[in-house]
């Protein structure tokens, strides 16, 4: 157990925003630092609380409030559980924005007796820029983790602290060139930097955090350094971020399943396995869009027909949405399900990492949330590229022409997405004259992401001096 020199345990808080791509990265931080001898409290908003202990499957303990030794808390967001979060997102923002820090400190407050070690750092996570005010009213050292790809932390710091030029609604489609990147022509870059988009809360968030990083003692990647050497070096002068990744279940970096930790904020339907298991080795498609994104029908019908043709099985997650929808968006074709029965299994959500390790995946059809990204990296499977919004796009390019494990589904010049595209791009990575410059692109990525969290690789040696700089802060 990692000690001050008086003999007191050193206590780590890591503040989350309550959605699973959020607090799941820092439970696996979380775990890391535990198994370097700290003590570790996660505190999250109740809303999380409710979800997980109605839905997860890591062990609990409610009246322990505790996860794999990780300490549980939790902090009001300043609503009734019941309140529909999703109704306005922006309201939602302004309100945990007002309540958050004062409930948090409060928290905190509560926390600070004889029986606890005095938080000696605060990890905080991006929605949540308020942490480091609080943290500072405690006189506790912040750090965040940023849960993004370093690429995205790169270009979010120079966009939102005017360093470089972007495009503006005068010169919509300028690409941009920064140091350690790609060229990134205007559909590469995050939908939050494109000035025709409305500005929402979330962008108003990721500006006041980018302002504001002098707050801030340490930034912590969930990526490595090998992944994106060229991006993290280029941040290196201005404001760096040291990568501590990749923080997904250790059972895909064929670590110690005990090591394993993280939430479900819906049940995976688990007998999709069985089904995994009758298909050949590198013949299944697998596509899934994340938690958020929902296709317009067009979309959907194209994957759906693209699907159909191109004659492989299948495993699509099609998630019903949280929100209401209107004209099809979201739902198979009529008929395609029994057009593609014994051939396709549906379902509504899936355990995607065991999926992805699963031998009869041959590639992954995804949107490229960063979770699913770094997923299929550990897993060592090829990507199409479907990028929606927010960092996809970045990802998608990163994917493509940094990382080479990966084709894109480009929409035509009407900006619809056709099943021709869809079946060329099943076709490429499968079959194509790249197909084994993927495979061999991708198994070495997965080799690379074990060697950074083992034991003396660069991600654990970054862990480690986090570590010792925290112990060292606290003498
Ligand atoms: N996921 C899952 N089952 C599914 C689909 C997704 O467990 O059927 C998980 C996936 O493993 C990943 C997360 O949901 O950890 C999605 O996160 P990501 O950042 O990729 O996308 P988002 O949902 O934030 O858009």
């Amino acid at each position: 157990m990692a000690m001050k020199e008086e003999g007191k345990a050193i206590h780590v808080l890591m503040v989350a925003f309550a959605a699973q791509g959020h607090i799941n990265p820092m439970l696996r931080l979380g775990k890391r630092l535990v198994s370097k001898g700290l003590h570790v409290t996660l505190a999250t908003t109740e809303i999380a609380a409710h979800r997980m202990f109605k839905t997860s499957s890591t062990t609990t303990t409610t009246a322990t409030k505790s996860i794999s030794g990780i300490h549980l808390e939790f902090f009001s967001d300043g609503f009734p559980i019941d309140y529909d979060r999703k109704l306005d997102l922006d309201h939602y923002m302004d309100t945990l924005g007002k309540f958050g820090p004062i409930n948090l400190s409060k928290l905190i407050q509560n926390l600070s007796h004889d029986r606890v070690p005095k938080f000696s750092c605060i990890i905080s996570n991006p929605f949540v820029p308020w942490v480091a005010d609080v943290a500072a009213e405690h006189r506790i050292p912040c750090a965040m983790l940023w849960i993004q790809p370093c690429t995205l932390y790169a270009i979010y710091y120079r966009f939102y602290n005017n360093l470089n030029e972007f495009p503006t609604l005068e010169n919509p489609d300028m690409s941009v060139e920064l140091p350690g990147l790609p060229l990134l022509h205007a559909h590469d870059l995050p939908s939050f930097v494109i000035p025709s988009n409305p500005f929402g809360s979330l962008p108003k968030l990721l500006s006041q955090m980018f302002q504001n990083m002098k707050k801030l003692k340490w930034v912590l990647g969930n990526s490595f350094q090998e992944l994106e050497k060229d991006a993290i070096d280029s941040m290196a002068e201005l404001c760096p971020i040291k990568p501590i990744g990749p923080l997904v279940p250790s059972t895909l970096l064929g670590e110690d399943q005990n090591l394993d930790i993280g939430i479900d904020m819906w049940i995976p339907e688990e007998t999709c396995m069985e089904w995994l298991n009758q298909q050949q080795p590198s013949s299944v498609i697998y596509v899934s869009f994340g938690s958020i994104v929902v296709l317009s029908a067009k979309q959907m019908e194209s994957i759906a027909i693209g699907l159909k043709n191109s004659n492989h099985p299948f495993l699509w997650v099609v998630k019903p949405s949280d929100y209401p929808k209107k004209d099809g968006a979201g739902e198979l074709p009529l008929g395609f399900l029994e057009e593609t029965r014994g051939r396709g299994l549906i379902v509504q959500w899936c355990p995607q990492t065991k999926v992805l390790a699963h031998p009869a995946i041959a590639c992954f059809l995804s949107h490229c949330g960063w979770n699913s990204t770094l997923e299929t990296i550990v897993a060592g499977v090829p990507i199409i590229a479907f990028p929606q919004w927010t960092d996809q796009p970045t990802n998608a390019k990163l994917i493509l022409d940094v990382l080479h494990v990966g084709v894109r589904l480009m929409p035509n010049k009407d900006g619809l997405l056709s099943n021709e595209e869809v079946e060329r791009c099943i076709e490429e990575i499968i079959a194509g004259p790249r197909a084994e410059e993927f495979k061999k692109a991708a198994a070495e990525l997965k080799q690379g992401a074990r060697e950074a969290v083992a034991e003396g690789g660069s991600s654990d040696r970054n862990i480690q001096l986090f570590v010792d700089e925290i112990i060292g802060n606290s003498c």
